[in-house]
């Protein structure tokens, strides 16, 4: 009888569970919005001339024309063009009803402009960076947009590559709950002089900010210690942010893993001095040297001490589960708060999923094992070990096949007409002529393709995982020298 009970108890339970996560839901510490936005009526006072938007709303003026993204040298070799023009900003987001170009703005200030981007300023729809201005277009203003911390300077991600248009919402939004920060998102419509633009991705820029983005303790900036965000990527203009720090010199861990990108300072900025420089640079060095030496992992001394495990360990699995080549070579970010250890955050998911233009991403390879600091990180078993015992947690939740396709689903529901509205302006690219990703086969020809696309390079890669996350473990396992050696001396 007693056994009678507990197997009927148990099928209970496993018709409940699987429903229970569907109804109760993961916990959602951000906004996102495509859960939390109220549904809007539909508009009955106009016609279909009339430009309207359930989704927020940007209408940007500038007094110039934007610059062009990129100068082009007397050699033929072009640099990037990171001009800015003036220009009004005006941003409608009505909670309750659409959006509109008559109504009265939400926000309407001054501005900045300019193309963003790397090889994506090279795309039709360019990617733009909006830095809000005091009237006087001398000091920077901080603006707050549909309820995110208040800013100077936001991104305008233009998604053309990822024909999806979602990838980086979805893996910011992913990321968000998972770590300590990830930019905030908000998708929107953009009009630049009167010119439809299609759907954006508002974007918080990874910077300092005492409000949110990236918070620090406070401290005396005269003096040399000092909070700081860097950041590795392609070189940098201005040589006094660029370090060197021992992975540089000494070229351990350094050219083969990162080719020729540097360690950049953002934070201090305008006002760093020599000497948190020199800060910066040796605490970095002395990180990266433990990092390499003999007894790595001791708890003490070693590179635990350094960073913060947990932040480490989270965006390799993120990074590793979207196949983002990019990670942790380029756009990479790092901030370490005075009072704490050296941390991680994620950016650009453009080309993630096998976007890249050519096939940099295999669904049945590991991608982030030999990456700069990540090689050595791997060679202590209690690093590998926490990221396998991570990994199989976030399987059962923000990462599992489920809750992935839903969210796309959800998040396309949403976007709704926004998505058509886009693809009237920019769905040529769909054809074969403008095929970005080689081989050919790879371009999907039409947006229902391409989210199917997503959602298999998510299921694929979830399988391999799956199967292979354990053998991260090899890459700590003791030499055959040191067992042989230590056989030897046990016999003598
Ligand atoms: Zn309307």
């Amino acid at each position: 009888m007693k056994y009678k009970i507990i197997s009927i108890l148990c099928i209970i339970l496993m018709v409940l569970l699987p429903m229970g996560v569907r109804m109760l839901g993961l916990p959602q510490n951000r906004y996102h919005q495509h859960l939390q936005a109220q549904e809007k009526p539909k508009c009955t006072t106009h016609g279909k001339e009339t430009f309207c938007t359930h989704i927020p709303l940007i209408n940007i003026t500038t007094k110039e024309t934007v610059p062009a993204p990129f100068l082009y040298n007397e050699d033929g070799s072009r640099t990037l063009n990171n001009k800015m023009v003036q220009a009004s900003v005006q941003y409608f987001d009505n909670q309750e009803y659409n959006n509109h170009l008559t109504d009265t703005p939400t926000v309407s200030e001054h501005a900045l402009i300019r193309t963003r981007g790397r090889s994506s300023r090279g795309f039709d729809k360019q990617g733009y960076l909006l830095k809000f201005m005091e009237a006087d277009f001398l000091n920077n203003k901080k603006v707050s947009l549909s309820g995110m911390t208040a800013d100077s300077d936001w991104v305008l991600h233009g998604p053309f590559l990822d024909k999806t248009l979602i990838r980086n919402y979805l893996c910011y939004n992913l990321a968000g709950e998972i770590m300590d920060y990830s930019p905030n998102v908000r998708f929107c419509e953009i009009f630049i002089n009167g010119t439809y633009k299609g759907l954006y991705l508002l974007t918080e820029k990874i910077e300092y900010n005492d409000e949110g983005r990236i918070k620090f303790t406070e401290t005396d900036p005269d003096l040399p210690a000092t909070s700081y965000i860097v950041k590795l990527d392609e070189e940098g203009e201005n040589p006094l942010y660029s370090l060197n720090t021992f992975s540089e010199y000494s070229g351990k861990n350094g050219p083969r893993k990162r080719g020729s990108n540097k360690l950049e300072i953002i934070y201090p900025n305008k006002t760093l001095t020599l000497e948190q420089k020199e800060y910066i640079e040796a605490e970095i060095s002395r990180f990266e040297k433990a990092l390499v030496s003999f007894d790595s992992a001791d708890k003490n001394y070693g590179y635990p001490s350094f960073i913060d495990t947990a932040s480490f360990v989270d965006y390799f699995i993120i990074n590793e589960f979207t196949m983002n080549s990019d990670a942790a070579r380029l756009s990479t970010f790092f901030y370490k708060d005075i009072t704490g250890k050296l941390k991680i955050t994620v950016w650009d998911f453009n080309s993630a999923f096998d976007n890249y233009l050519p096939v940099m991403s295999e669904p049945h390879y590991f991608m982030m094992t030999d990456k700069f600091w990540y090689e050595y990180m791997l060679r202590d078993q209690d690093f590998s070990n926490k990221i396998i015992y991570r990994y199989n947690a976030l399987r059962k939740t923000y990462l599992s096949d489920e809750y992935l396709v839903e969210y796309i689903d959800e998040t396309i529901a949403y976007l709704g007409d926004a998505i058509d509205r886009n693809y009237e302006v920019w769905g040529y690219s769909f054809s074969q002529e403008e095929d970005m990703l080689i081989p050919t086969e790879r371009n999907p020809r039409n947006f229902e393709e391409a989210v199917a696309d997503l959602k298999q390079s998510i299921i694929k890669r979830g399988e391999f995982l799956d199967a292979n996350i354990e053998t991260l473990k090899s890459l700590s396992h003791d030499s055959i020298n040191k067992q042989f050696n230590h056989d030897v001396g046990g016999r003598s």
